[in-house]
């Protein structure tokens, strides 16, 4: 009997052979925290998404703390965030002491419904903060048009879409900040990391100043703390790996798409599972590849056989509303009928580097046998 191998879900794209020279560099140097391998990484990042500024963070949960906080936003303010997320995204607005208010999904796709975000705007509505799920960026344009009507800013939870693009912009670059993570299940990882994006000078510089502690140089020796900050910086070796990665994301973006691609044109017909369609307007950095099955079938029970033929598979991502962490918040669990269905009916497939036709067609074949059999 031939054993195949396991398929994971994701494996970071680190390779020993691009990042041991800095590595060994940045030992020899003595300078581990952020130096100047951090500052290439943030220039790397700015400019591959086309923006002036980078500021790297210790996590995307950090750098959407940081770019709050950086905003002014403080308890009575409302921020917009989906409920269909990673919780990270509310739980960064929670701890500014301002109240989140969830926003379902749309019909078919993941990211934050702009309708369903204006019915939510109230006077007191400082960000909209919608996040591009799995790589697929929200509709930026329609949520910056919103947040403009009411005085608001826009910050987006970019964490899994660099290299995606919508409307001629790369993600990273819609509305006043945009937030990465560099976490290992991200198109490009640091073990830990993060990064704020944005075009506005005076923002970076009060990012800069609170992501290490509120301190600012003076002319005298020692430092001036501005206002009470916080230690979220990057560290040196992170940055190397990140960088590592960064000189050839063109390829592993091409190489995620191709993967994508191939998925979709197994999957357009399967009954039971629907693949969402990128919309013209956009393309995807597949920070994961995720499916929705239908209804009737049992998702959790999908996984538990895709397990048994040594497929790594999980859902897609949380519906907050589901969670005690967010009771206060979300009173009526009807009004997140998409989300909710996200929840419950996403899979995400496996998608690692340089994934062969033989790995695709096994994982598609596994899937079609195990739904057929629901
Ligand atoms: C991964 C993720 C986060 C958290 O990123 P960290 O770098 O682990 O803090 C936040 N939001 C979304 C949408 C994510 O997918």
């Amino acid at each position: 009997m031939i054993v195949a191998d396991s398929i994971p879900i994701i494996r970071p794209d680190v390779l020993y052979h691009e990042v041991e020279h800095d590595v060994r560099g940045v030992l020899a140097s003595g300078i581990l925290t952020s130096g100047r391998h951090v500052a290439d990484f943030e220039k790397a990042v700015a400019d591959f998404v086309g923006v002036d500024h980078a500021v790297a963070t210790t996590s995307a949960t950090t750098a959407l703390h940081l770019s709050l906080v950086a905003l002014g936003v403080e308890q009575g303010d409302e921020v917009l965030v989906p409920d269909f997320t990673f919780p990270a995204t509310a739980n960064a607005v929670i701890q500014t002491g301002a109240t989140p208010v969830f926003v379902d999904s749309g019909i078919g796709d993941f990211s934050m419904d702009p309708e369903s975000a204006a019915m939510h705007i109230s006077d007191r509505t400082r960000v909209i903060m919608p996040v591009d799920p799995f790589g697929q960026p929200a509709d930026h344009l329609a949520l910056a048009r919103l947040a403009d009507d009411v005085g608001a800013r826009l910050v987006v939870d970019a964490a899994c879409s660099l290299g995606a693009t919508r409307d001629d912009r790369r993600c990273g670059a819609h509305g006043n900040m945009g937030c990465f993570s560099f976490h290992p299940r991200k198109v490009v990882t640091c073990g830990e990391g993060g990064m704020v994006t944005t075009d506005d000078r005076d923002l970076a510089e009060r990012l800069r100043l609170l992501r290490n502690h509120g301190a600012a140089k003076k002319s005298t020796p020692g430092l001036e703390f501005v206002e009470p900050g916080f230690n979220y910086r990057l560290s040196e070796i992170p940055a190397v790996l990140g960088l590592s990665q960064m000189r050839r994301i063109d390829q592993i973006l091409l190489d995620r798409r191709t993967t994508a691609h191939r998925y979709d044109g197994a999957l357009s017909q399967v009954l039971g599972v629907s693949v969402h369609k990128t919309p013209p307007c956009a393309t995807w950095s597949y920070q994961s590849y995720v499916v929705v099955i239908d209804s009737g079938l049992n998702r959790d029970a999908v996984i538990a056989k895709m397990a048994e033929a040594d497929i790594e598979t999980t859902i897609g991502t949380y519906a907050c509303h589901q969670n005690p962490a967010y009771a206060t918040w979300c009173q009526d669990p009807a009004e997140f009928p998409n989300s909710a269905l996200f929840a419950d009916q996403s899979l995400t497939l496996p998608l690692v580097p340089s994934m062969t036709t033989g790995q695709v067609e096994r994982v598609v074949e596994a899937l079609v046998t195990i739904v057929e059999d629901m």
